[in-house]
């Protein structure tokens, strides 16, 4: 099959972007561009900026997943396709698009706390997801990640596995959870390194032989099945004793904004305001990882991008440049603490201008802003995987219920206030409160 044909209908048929399922939005068709492992080359960089001019409305937005989406894409589907195809930003055949859900830590490889560098075996992933006609079939949401150890890393996204480096014995292992994520503890076994490439081959064939077309994703299937059935019918020899059951991933300490220190240099990591960038962004972030670090963006799941080896000499005057594109290269800039989904403007669905209020909000709060606080425009929740420590969920424009994440409750925590204005949550936000470090 060559990459231009559609892809093969599959028996979990997506309502989610993909790069030829062009889903219309309130402003337009939008395209996802799922990038290996986060990893966006320079010259693939000014490809999507010149798609995004030349095919939509300039919108380029970093998704929560570590990949890319282009926003407000007129008629011309066929030409958008052709140059991100041409740009090497599609899969290796078009039924393996949606199946390359991949998640690593943007410092994958370079980050000075890693126990490994998963690099390799997330090529052949990656290589196995793609390869693998019967993969196919899973859902375009159905992910992996894995994780190497690295202090600058994403834990409390849920994924359909999750495999996390661990040490025993002078020997590497991966610890692996299904349905969960490695900050909630919850590790079911373990296998040498060396089996993690059949460890997941088992887990995804496994899931295919016994989940009914309605179920898509591995938390559906374990209502039905439990855990321990199911990874004793994968035929793996997996290690189950406490030194791998009792063992805890530690907290990433590393932050993602900012100079950040890899084990073989620097690494500076920038966002764009609420995830969205504007092509002359996206080339000037291209430039300056030409110009001053190696070629490469990694996108990351906080919707920013990490650009990797940036030479000593020139850290500083990268910083200048991607902070005069309007990238925000600190965390405690107000709007970088703020997360919002499309809201109203784009999305059918949303009830508040989310994105607009987001600005707003981070105006009003000031240097005052806590950890994180996330606007959602309805109950989907898009715009995070995980329970935000401040959730505003809109009721209608300019209003908000506000959420306070509480480990005790389920959903998005415990609710301290309804049908507030922006000022309102503003002042409830202002108060210093522990429930809002994130
Ligand atoms: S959370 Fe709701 S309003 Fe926001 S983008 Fe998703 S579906 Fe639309």
């Amino acid at each position: 099959m060559t990459p231009a044909n559609t892809p093969v209908a599959s028996p979990r048929p997506s309502a989610c972007p993909g790069l030829w399922r062009i889903v219309s939005a309130r402003d337009g068709g939008i395209c996802r561009i799922k990038l290996p492992g986060g990893l966006l080359l320079a010259d693939q960089a000014d490809a999507v900026a010149a798609a995004a001019e030349r095919f939509a409305g300039g919108v380029i937005e970093a998704t929560n997943r570590g990949n890319l989406q282009i926003r407000g894409i007129g008629s011309d589907h066929a030409g958008l396709v052709e140059c991100l195809l041409a740009a090497g930003l599609g899969p290796r055949d078009a039924a393996s698009d949606d199946v390359r859900n991949l998640m690593l830590s943007p410092l994958a490889g370079h980050d000075p706390s890693m126990l490994l560098d998963v690099r390799p075996l997330a090529g052949q992933i990656l290589d196995l997801l793609q390869g693998t006609p019967r993969f196919h079939e899973l859902s375009a949401k159905f992910a992996v990640q894995l994780d190497g150890g690295e202090g600058v890393a994403m834990l409390d996204h849920p994924h359909d596995l999750w495999l996390s480096a661990l040490r025993l014995e002078q020997r590497d292992w991966l610890a692996f959870g299904l349905a969960s994520c490695p900050a909630d503890g919850q590790v079911l076994g373990a296998v040498p390194l060396e089996q993690g490439l059949a460890l997941v081959r088992a887990v995804l064939d496994r899931f295919l032989d016994l989940a009914s077309p309605e179920q898509s994703r591995m938390r559906q299937l374990l209502q039905g099945c439990p855990a321990e059935v199911f990874i004793n019918s994968l035929g793996v020899q997996i290690r189950r004793d406490t030194a791998v059951l009792e063992w805890h991933r530690q907290a990433a300490e590393h932050p993602w904004l900012g100079a950040v220190t890899q084990r073989d240099g620097m690494a500076l990591g920038v966002a764009p305001p609420l995830g969205r960038l504007s092509p002359a962004m996206l080339r000037g972030a291209a430039r300056v990882a030409r110009q001053w670090g190696d070629g490469s963006l990694r996108l990351s799941p906080w919707q920013s991008l990490m650009l990797t080896n940036i030479t000593a000499a020139g850290l500083e005057q990268a910083r200048a440049a991607l902070s005069a594109l309007g990238l925000l290269c600190q965390a405690d800039e107000p709007l970088a603490r703020m997360v919002a989904c499309t809201g109203s403007s784009g999305c059918a669905k949303g009830l508040a201008e989310t994105k607009a209020d987001a600005v707003e909000l981070a105006a009003l709060l000031g240097s005052g802003a806590p950890g994180s606080v996330h606007l959602s425009g309805c109950p989907r929740s898009c715009a995070v995987a995980h329970v935000a420590p401040a959730t505003l969920l809109a009721r209608a424009p300019g209003r908000y219920d506000l959420y306070l994440r509480d480990a005790h409750l389920p959903g998005l925590g415990a609710l301290r206030g309804t049908d507030l204005t922006l000022n309102e949550a503003g002042a409830m936000l202002a108060l210093p409160t522990e429930h809002l470090d994130d």
